[in-house]
C-alpha cells in the first residue's frame, strides 16, 4: 500500500496573477514594495470614499505645496513576503507580448508620457531611471502638448480680467509649464529596460512568470486542500490546476481580435482567411507571401484597415520595408490626438475628469465618459506627419469615411489576392497581396470562456462588455479575484485601458490584497482563540468529572 499520509499536498499561493503585461508587473512590484510613492493627492483623498478608506495607510501629496505626508502606521507591511506567481498564456517573462508587439511594428517609442509606468516608488520612477542611465537622449519631446490649451481667448481673457495665479481662468489650463518635464515620449528600450529594472528589484525575475493558459477560474472550497473550509480559487490552465488565496486578472484587452467577416461572404465565420490578419496576430512583416513577391521583383499592394496608432504604423512600416504601395482605409474621418485619451484626463496633479468619474452616480454614466474621452482609434500628430509625407511621394492612397463591404480571393498564376468594394466604392482599386486588420480588440467579458464558471456561481452586473467591480476592483465583496487594466475601465476611468490605468489599479489591489490578509490573519486569531477556550473548557471539565488532572487546565497555550 502507497504511504498516502507522505504525499504532498498541492501548494496553494497566496496572489495568481493572470496575465504578465505591464499591469500584472505593476501589481506584482507594488505588492513587494514597503514605501510606495503618493499617487493620490490629499485633495481626491477627501472627495472620494475608496481613498478615504485607506487614508491611513498610503502616503498623499498635499495639493498646495507638494509635500508627501507619510502615512499613520507602516504601509503594506505583510503584502512584501507573499507567495506571488504570474501566468502568461504567451511568454514567461514580464511584458513579453507588449515586447514582441513593440519588435513586430519596429516602434521606437512609445506614444504615453514619463509619467505612465510601472513602478511603484514614485511618479517620476522612469524619468529617473532614465537620467540615472544617462538615456536622457532616448526622450522625444511631445509637440502641441504643454501649454497647448491655453487659447488665444483665453491669454486675452487672462490679460484683460487680470486673473490672479489661483483664479478660475488659471485652474484651466491642464498641463502647467512646470510640467513640461513629463510629456516626453520614452524610447521602447528604454521602457522595457526599466519594466525589467523593477522586476528585478522586487525578486520578480526568476520563475516568477510561468507561461500558462488560463482556461477556468472557480472560488470555492477545495476538498483535501482548503484548511477550515477556507474557499479558494482553482484557476486550470494549460498545464493543470493552481491553487490561490487571492487572484489578479490582468489580461489586457483579454477578447479574441475582431475583422469585419461580413465583407468575407465567401468563408464562414470560423474559417481562416488566407492572406490577411490581424496586428496582434502578426508574426513577421511583412508576411513571407509579401515578401516572396517582393524578392522576385513584383509590384506589391497591401490594404490596411483601422484608424488608430496601429493602423498608421503598419502603414509607414510596409512602406518602409519596400511594399510597392499601401492603401489605408478608415471607417471614420482621421482623428488626431496626442494620447488615446483627451489631454485633460493627463494632467499631473489636476485631474478634474477622474474626480467627476469618481463621484459618478452610475456606471452607465461611467461608460458614457470613458467612451467620451477615449473616442475611436486615433493618430499621434508624428505619424500623421509621416502618413502625410507617404501620401506626397505616392506611396500612400488614404482614403477616410470608407468601408470594406465585399472582398473576394482570386487565385492567379501569379498567385493568389485580395479583390475588394468599398462604400463608397474606390474607381480603379488595385487587387491585393495582403490584408491587415488594425481594427482593434472589443472588450467583452461576458464572452470570456475562463470567466464562465464565475459569472455563473458568483455573477455581478456588467455594463457595455465591462464588469461592475467594487471600488477596489474586487469581483464582489466577498470574493477576492481582482481586476486591473481594460477590463477595470469602469473604475479606473479613460486611461484604465493604458499604462495610466497600471499604478492606479495596482495601488488599490495591493491595499485590498493587504486588508484582505489581515482580515484571514484575524479570524484565524479568533479562532485560535476560541479553540484554545474550548480546550481549557474541556480539560476542566474532565477534572470536574474526575478523569483529567487539575494541573493540565493551567497549562499556558
Ligand atoms: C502596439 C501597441 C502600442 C501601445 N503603446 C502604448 C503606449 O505607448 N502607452 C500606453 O499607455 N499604452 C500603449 N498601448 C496600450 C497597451 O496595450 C497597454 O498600455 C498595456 O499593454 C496594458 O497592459 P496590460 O497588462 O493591461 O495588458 P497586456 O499588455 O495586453 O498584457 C496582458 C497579458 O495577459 C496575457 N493573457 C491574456 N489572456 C490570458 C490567459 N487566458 N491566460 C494567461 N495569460 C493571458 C497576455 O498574454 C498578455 O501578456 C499599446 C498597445 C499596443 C498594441
Amino acid at each position: 500500500m502507497p504511504d498516502t499520509s507522505r504525499q504532498t499536498l498541492p501548494h496553494v499561493h497566496d496572489v495568481v496573477i493572470i496575465g504578465a503585461g505591464p499591469c500584472g508587473l505593476a501589481v506584482a512590484a507594488r505588492l513587494r514594495e514597503k514605501a510606495p510613492g503618493a499617487i493620490f493627492t490629499d485633495e481626491e483623498h477627501r472627495r472620494h470614499r475608496f481613498l478615504h478608506r485607506y487614508g491611513r495607510s498610503m502616503p498623499l501629496k498635499q495639493v498646495r505645496n507638494g509635500r508627501v505626508t507619510c502615512c499613520g502606521r507602516p504601509t503594506a507591511s505583510d503584502t512584501q513576503d507573499l507567495d506571488i506567481t504570474a501566468l502568461d498564456a504567451t511568454h514567461d517573462d514580464w511584458c513579453g507580448r507588449w515586447n514582441k508587439l513593440f519588435k513586430c511594428y519596429n516602434i521606437e517609442y512609445l506614444r504615453s508620457p514619463m509619467f505612465w509606468h510601472v513602478s511603484p516608488v514614485d511618479r517620476d520612477a522612469l524619468l529617473g531611471y532614465a537620467y540615472s542611465q544617462n538615456r536622457e537622449n532616448e526622450l522625444l519631446e511631445i509637440h502641441h502638448c504643454v501649454g497647448k490649451e491655453v487659447s488665444k481667448h483665453m491669454r486675452k481673457r487672462t490679460r484683460t480680467q487680470k486673473c490672479s495665479a489661483h483664479s478660475a481662468c488659471n485652474a484651466r489650463v491642464e498641463i502647467n509649464e512646470r510640467d513640461r518635464i513629463d510629456y516626453f515620449n520614452p524610447s521602447q528600450a528604454l521602457f522595457s529596460d526599466h519594466c525589467r529594472a523593477v522586476a528585478s528589484r522586487y525578486h520578480l525575475c526568476d520563475g516568477v512568470v510561468k507561461k500558462e493558459s488560463v482556461q477556468d477560474i472557480s472560488f470555492d472550497v477545495v476538498q483535501g486542500i482548503s484548511v477550515n473550509n477556507e474557499p479558494l480559487f482553482t484557476v486550470t490552465t494549460d498545464r493543470g490546476p493552481q491553487y490561490a488565496r487571492t487572484v489578479v486578472l490582468s489580461v489586457g484587452p483579454a477578447n479574441q481580435p475582431s475583422i469585419p467577416r461580413h465583407a468575407f461572404k465567401a468563408f464562414s465565420a470560423t474559417e481562416s482567411l488566407p492572406q490577411a490578419c490581424h496586428s496582434t496576430q502578426i508574426e513577421t512583416f511583412p508576411d513571407a507571401v509579401v515578401r516572396t513577391r517582393m524578392t522576385n521583383g513584383q509590384r506589391t499592394k497591401v490594404l490596411v484597415i483601422g484608424g488608430g496608432l496601429t493602423s498608421a504604423q503598419l502603414s509607414d512600416l510596409a512602406i518602409r520595408k519596400g511594399v510597392t504601395k499601401v492603401w489605408h482605409l478608415m471607417r471614420s474621418p482621421i482623428a488626431i490626438k496626442t494620447f488615446d485619451v483627451e489631454l485633460s484626463w493627463m494632467s499631473k496633479y489636476r485631474n478634474l475628469e477622474q474626480a467627476y468619474f469618481y463621484s459618478a452616480d452610475t456606471d452607465e454614466e461611467r461608460l458614457q465618459m470613458v467612451r467620451a474621452a477615449r473616442g475611436g482609434g486615433s493618430i499621434p500628430p508624428r505619424y500623421h506627419k509621416k502618413l502625410k509625407d507617404h501620401i506626397s511621394r505616392g506611396r500612400l492612397e488614404l482614403r477616410t469615411e470608407t468601408k470594406l463591404v465585399n472582398a473576394q480571393f482570386v487565385t492567379t498564376e501569379a498567385g493568389g489576392r485580395w479583390k475588394v468594394e468599398t462604400e463608397p466604392a474606390i474607381e480603379g482599386i488595385p487587387s491585393f497581396d495582403f490584408i491587415y486588420f488594425a481594427t482593434g480588440i472589443e472588450t467583452d467579458v461576458a464572452a470570456l470562456p475562463y470567466l464562465q464558471t464565475m459569472r455563473e456561481t458568483h455573477p455581478i452586473d456588467e455594463m457595455g462588455g465591462l464588469p461592475c467591480l467594487t471600488e477596489q476592483l474586487k469581483w464582489k465583496d466577498d470574493v477576492p479575484l481582482f481586476v486591473t487594466g481594460r477590463l477595470a475601465s469602469l473604475r479606473l476611468g479613460a486611461a484604465g485601458p493604458n499604462l495610466g490605468g497600471a499604478r492606479t489599479g495596482a495601488e488599490r489591489i495591493a491595499l485590498a490584497i493587504q486588508e484582505h490578509f489581515e482580515e484571514c490573519k484575524r479570524e484565524d486569531r479568533i479562532s485560535g482563540d476560541i479553540a484554545a477556550a474550548d480546550k481549557d473548557e474541556n480539560e476542566w471539565e474532565r477534572f470536574v468529572l474526575g478523569r483529567g488532572s487539575k494541573y493540565s487546565c493551567l497549562v499556558e497555550h
